[in-house]
């Protein structure tokens, strides 16, 4: 089931477009599961089970943070990610620099940005977004890869387009305006039930749970 899954959405996206594999609240098995048809992004949001599942699964995965993270949990989670796309503050920025400079690691981001109109508003607005970058100079042990985004939860594809049209506004504006900044390619958005729409707004990455494991027992 995985494997056809997998391959459905596979043949859709776009050469270019990468596929984060949503493994969060799944065992193990589910993940190797998906590893043994090629897939290699795995993406998940709890630390303990990151820093868990790090060890289970073969050394060429390339593991992506997508959660809520606490300053204090870093230690579980930067050593092993790849990518931490949800960056969704200044505290947690300022933190992820102090622990690159005291592990003398450079720690690739994506700067989350709210776009929905859902309440719990977690993440930067664009005016935020620009002014952190335009302070990269504070964060030299991090590098700035783009920006993340969720829609917001409706069935109204109007709102989602809007929102990921938003989205994709600012990441071409900050692409065309600051082109110093050579990393910044990302723009990832895009799940389950709203991906083909993401594409279509100039998705880059696409984070898919559901659709590839199915529903998550929480
Ligand atoms: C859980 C999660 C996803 C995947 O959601 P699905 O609807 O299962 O595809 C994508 N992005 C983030 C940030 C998530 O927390």
């Amino acid at each position: 089931m995985i494997a056809q899954n997998l391959l459905k959405i596979k043949e859709k996206l776009p050469s270019g477009v990468r596929l984060a594999a949503v493994s969060k609240f799944h065992p193990v098995e589910r993940l190797q599961e998906a590893y043994a048809v090629g897939q290699r992004i795995f993406a998940e949001s709890r630390p303990q089970e990151l820093a868990a599942k790090v060890p289970q699964m073969p050394s060429d995965v390339e593991w992506h943070f997508i959660g809520h993270l606490q300053t204090n949990k870093l230690k579980l989670v930067l050593p092993y990610a790849a990518l931490v796309q949800s960056v969704d503050s200044l505290h947690l920025l300022e933190a992820i620099q102090t622990w690159a400079a005291a592990n003398r690691k450079c720690v690739p981001v994506l700067l989350e940005v709210h776009i929905s109109s859902d309440a719990t508003k977690q993440g930067f607005d664009a005016g935020e977004v620009r002014s952190i970058l335009q302070r990269t100079g504070d964060f030299p042990d991090v590098r700035f890869c783009g920006l993340m985004g969720m829609a917001t939860l409706t069935d109204d594809e109007t709102v989602i387009r809007s929102d990921f049209a938003r989205l994709s506004a600012l990441f071409s504006e900050i692409r065309s305006t600051r082109p110093e900044l050579a990393d910044f390619r990302e723009l990832s958005i895009g799940m389950s039930d709203d991906w083909p729409l993401a594409l279509e707004a100039g998705s880059t990455m696409v984070r898919i749970g559901t659709a590839i494991f199915g529903p998550r027992e929480y």
